[in-house]
């Protein structure tokens, strides 16, 4: 499905036809152009032809449901991963950015795959909008989408920024813009040009370790951007959008969370208005999650020390669809794939 394609296919169409095909797509969310009844025989042939809306795709459920994985054919024949994560009051689409990562973080399955190349604006959208119709089967919709899936977003700013700005009209999606959040591993440039958008996004950096050598041993983006000059840039951020920022702490067991680096984090985080993430580093290959134990004395330092700190319960990991698992290796212990088409 290529979105951009719509308007060139309406050209020669009365106004108002476009007004109803965006309704049909975003409000009906239809997934076939035989479902726009108001539309001839002819013009849904054509539009078939022009501006397909099939998105070629499988879905994986996670033993709980709470998770659905969706692995997504593009055309040119590279798949890419997105993930709903249903909680009671919300349902958070995680959506990838490019395909594959450049950045190579050594705890991460998707940085293991290399780079292939960014994704375009319809290509992000049509994950979003997969998770749409899949949930008003159930009559519900999306109210969250991050940019926590593959790739590194900040690397590929005006077509994830083309897309919230798309999808946040009122014509499509009209998903408000407090609704996103753009997570980096620390883009310099990019967080000074979100610092300038009028839309107010939310930022979430991966931070993971504030000893500069630990963090480039997790991240090698951190030689080129260094931790020090990208908290500069982020103080910078905050001063200016007075956005609460969210701090990404994958905890490691034995390399990132000793008493010491708990203490250290509190007084950082203390600097900015800000929530800070535990995440137990999900399993990729050679690190181990830090016990629960460890895990709990972290985040109660965190709190007598008065930061809003939270851990993050791990979606999805029976289906390789946690955080830095998404490495198109669809597998369920159990069950085997589950591919589910006509959505
Ligand atoms: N490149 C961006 C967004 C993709 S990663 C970034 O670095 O922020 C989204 C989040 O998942 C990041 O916080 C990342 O550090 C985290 N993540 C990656 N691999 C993980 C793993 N094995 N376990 C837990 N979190 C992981």
């Amino acid at each position: 499905m290529n979105i951009e394609k719509l308007e060139t296919a309406f050209q020669s169409e009365p106004k108002f036809r476009l007004i109803q095909a965006k309704q049909a797509i975003f409000k009906d969310l239809i997934s076939d152009w035989s479902e726009a009844s108001t539309f001839s025989f002819n013009l849904r042939e054509k539009l078939h032809n022009e501006c397909s809306l099939f998105i070629e795709h499988e879905l994986f459920f996670s033993d709980n449901k709470q998770t659905v994985k969706a692995m997504i054919k593009l055309a040119d024949g590279q798949q890419i991963e997105a993930v709903l994560m249903r909680h009671e009051d919300r349902n958070t689409v995680c959506v990838s950015s490019q395909i594959g990562c450049p950045l190579n973080c050594s705890f991460c399955a998707t940085g293991k795959m290399g780079f292939k190349r960014n994704l375009e604006m319809y290509e992000i959208t049509e994950q979003i909008l997969l998770f749409a119709r899949y949930l008003k089967t159930e009559g519900q919709k999306i109210t969250n989408v991050v940019f926590m899936g593959m790739g590194e977003p900040l690397l590929n700013y005006d077509n994830v920024m083309h897309t919230i700005k798309y999808l946040n009209q009122d014509d499509t999606l009209c998903l408000g813009s407090r609704r996103f959040s753009i997570s980096t591993a620390g883009i310099i440039e990019g967080i000074q040009k979100l610092t300038e958008e009028p839309m107010e996004i939310n930022l979430a950096f991966s931070l993971h370790s504030l000893d500069s050598d630990i963090r480039s041993s997790l991240m090698p983006i951190n030689d080129r951007y260094g931790i020090e000059e990208v908290i500069k840039e982020l103080r910078k951020y905050q001063a200016r959008t007075r956005r609460k920022i969210m701090f990404e702490y994958i905890m490691i067991d034995g390399l990132n969370d000793s008493e010491q680096a708990a203490h250290d984090l509190a007084r950082f985080a203390n600097q900015f208005i800000c929530v800070v993430n535990l995440i137990p580093c999900n399993k990729t290959g050679e690190y181990k999650p830090s016990t629960a134990a460890n895990i709990d004395r972290f985040l109660k330092i965190l709190k007598t020390r008065k930061v809003e700190a939270i851990q993050r319960f791990s979606y999805g990991s029976d289906i390789s669809g946690a955080c830095g698992q998404l490495a198109n290796i669809p597998r369920h212990p159990r069950t085997g794939q589950s591919p589910i088409s006509g959505i």
